[in-house]
């Protein structure tokens, strides 16, 4: 049996992730400085999300998503297949994937998650996004 791989040993790589992806909002009780002033006296800012570091993280709902981690921008050290189930156990349904080894994390990534370019990976996000916003 051949299998075609869409990239190439050596080849740089960009994966998309679905996750809740974070972002940082300025604390409203600090505005920002990590720090309160109390009747002429400087406090560190209180406010259980912040503890003085000036914002609040916050997580967006699920979705696909570049990320900027260097982690998901990668040289591919090894490629493999492996035959899947993608129902259940007792279907007989079986289909082969081919999957990406990152260089230096070891980790890997399915052939469906990896793009040569980050505008490629953002534009199958969008897609993705959409598609789960239809609910499909
Ligand atoms: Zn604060």
């Amino acid at each position: 049996m051949t299998i075609e791989t869409k990239f190439n040993h050596g080849q740089r790589v960009q994966a998309i992730t679905y996750a809740q992806d974070q972002y940082e909002e300025m604390c409203p009780a600090c505005q920002g400085t990590g720090k309160v002033t109390v009747n002429g006296v400087e406090f560190g800012c209180g406010n259980e999300f912040c503890w003085g570091e000036g914002y609040i993280r916050k997580y967006k709902p699920k979705q696909w998503f570049v990320p900027k981690d260097a982690f998901y921008n990668f040289v591919i050290q090894k490629i493999n297949t492996e035959t899947y189930n993608p129902k259940n156990r007792i279907s007989k349904e079986y289909k082969d994937r081919v999957w990406y080894m990152a260089g230096a994390s070891g980790t890997m990534f399915y052939e469906e998650e990896l793009f040569l370019t980050e505008k490629e990976a953002q534009e199958e996000c969008d897609r993705r996004n959409k598609q789960l916003e239809n609910g499909q």
